[in-house]
């Protein structure tokens, strides 16, 4: 791997971000077990009454384990790419019972399409349904974009395609977000439209099958060959939400006045947000979604939250999305 020539700071070993993530992840889910019903019933708990318990033991140690390992030098952005498909795995794993016939494994027994642009048509087209917009929006405020680095179950398949070319030039940000402003636009309009028109529903089933294969489609086509994540910077209409709304959370990546533009740092990032414009205006671009993977390579890229410095906030964050992946692992299903 090129270095940079400005050290990159290195975390130092800690249990207590093993400990917090354990003791959230345990706090979070048991409040699943002891409020929630059905449809979000944790997966052991549906299949034998009382074993959600056991299942929230093993989630927490697990996130506890995870937490712990993201302090290791080096060990953040392969750790990220692993964890990130095996939650995308158990997400399709879940939904592929379901379609054979176990329908414990779908969340309310019906059949959804698991497009992340129907996060927000889904709702509007139905006019209900808004336990994935509350669930986006908590997760949001606490680690902001993040979301759309660990625990979207298509941008793991988007990350893997793009980090197997070399990184290319994505188009200029604005044209990425542009694009994807658009495609939200049309989203609303088609989702509304669809309901007042009376459709038959098989119509918006077959356009939201459309717009998904055509994601799959860029992400195998554009991804793949250039080496950025276009399906999550310039497609998904979600992620425009995401990366917009994510400001409710104080994370923020910086670049320091140290750095001195040699763009080491640029083949980490897949999300297009670093670049000549980046380094100069010493800003990432919106399309930063905190996966921290540029973290581990310069000392002039730094995370932020609030008042407290780098390390501090690096702790905070492997926390937050620990726990919060391990959660998800519990309960996201479609
Ligand atoms: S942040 Fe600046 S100095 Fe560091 S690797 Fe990137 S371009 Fe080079
Ligand atoms: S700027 Fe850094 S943290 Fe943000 S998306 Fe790019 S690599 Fe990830």
């Amino acid at each position: 791997m090129p270095r940079s020539p400005i050290t990159p700071r290195l975390p130092t070993h800690s249990p207590t971000p093993g400990v917090s993530a354990f003791i959230l992840t345990a706090a979070l889910l048991a409040a699943v077990q002891l409020v929630v019903d059905e449809p979000v019933l944790l997966l052991a708990e549906r299949f034998v009454p009382g074993a959600g318990w056991a299942e929230i033991a093993l989630l927490a140690v697990y996130a506890g384990w995870l937490a712990d390992r993201l302090q290791r030098p080096g060990q953040w952005a392969r750790l990220r790419t692993r964890v990130w498909l095996v939650f995308s795995a158990v997400f399709f794993g879940q939904l592929t019972l379901g379609l054979l016939g176990v329908e414990r494994c779908l969340m309310t027994g019906e059949l959804h399409l698991p497009v992340p642009a129907l996060v927000v048509g889904g709702p509007l087209y139905r006019g209900e349904g808004l336990f994935m917009p509350i669930l986006l929006l908590s997760t949001l405020v606490l680690v902001g974009p993040a979301w759309c680095s660990w625990l979207c179950y298509i941008g793991a398949w988007d990350n893997v395609l793009a980090r197997r070319a070399r990184m290319g030039r994505p188009p200029s940000p604005r044209v990425r977000e542009w694009t994807r402003f658009g495609l939200l636009v049309a989203t609303v309009v088609l989702a509304l439209g669809l309901r007042w028109s009376g459709l038959d529903t098989l119509v918006a089933v077959l356009l939201a099958a459309t717009f998904g294969l055509a994601g799959v489609g860029v992400m195998a086509w554009v991804s793949r060959r250039r080496g950025w994540m276009a399906h999550c910077t310039a497609f998904c209409p979600l992620g425009w939400l995401v990366v917009r709304l994510g400001k409710l959370s104080p994370f923020r990546i910086g670049i320091r006045p140290s750095c001195v533009s040699c763009a080491t740092c640029r083949p980490d990032c897949r999300f297009g947000a670093l670049d000549r414009e980046a380094w100069r205006r010493q800003r990432v671009h919106d399309s930063c979604t905190l996966c921290g993977d540029c973290l581990q390579t310069c000392g002039a890229l730094e995370l932020r939250y609030g008042p407290l410095g780098d390390l501090a906030s690096r702790r905070l964050l492997s926390v937050m999305v620990a726990a919060l992946h391990a959660v998800f692992l519990g309960v996201a299903r479609i």
